[in-house]
């Protein structure tokens, strides 16, 4: 889906691209993949490892909540359960405990676990692609 379009350097462009973003559920979407993929949110997109598998993983999360009047990427769909880190600042991380950060992110802003998305995506820093 994303293939045509043009490189982008990081996230938040290219959400914006597909127009994800503007009904505001885009900007969950994109906090919850990099969630569930362990990829922190400055990661320039080049040094995503697996990128095809997270486009795959937005489509099945899209194709799941269709339809719903509740987004949900946990698979609950009771209050305050729906998702894993979008709109949690402060509370705990439901993988690891950690305290939820949201920071702002251009003009929008991001909810993100600072130990399960790690600065650097472990699997590129072992490969020696970054860091
Ligand atoms: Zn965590």
């Amino acid at each position: 889906m994303l293939a045509h379009l043009p490189a982008p350097t990081y996230f938040p462009r290219s959400w914006r691209v597909t127009k994800f973003q503007s009904t505001g559920i885009g900007n969950l979407y994109k906090c919850e993949l990099l969630f569930l993929r362990g990829v922190s949110p400055w990661t320039p997109v080049g040094a995503v490892p697996d990128l095809p598998g997270l486009v795959a993983l937005a489509h099945r999360l899209l194709a799941a909540n269709r339809g719903r009047w509740t987004q949900s990427s946990t698979g609950s769909l009771h209050r305050g359960q729906t998702t894993y880190v979008y709109g949690r600042r402060a509370q705990p991380c439901r993988r690891c405990g950690t305290a939820v950060r949201k920071d702002e992110q251009g003009e929008r802003v991001t909810y993100w676990c600072p130990v399960c998305q790690p600065e650097h995506p472990p699997a590129a820093v072992q490969n020696g692609t970054i860091g």
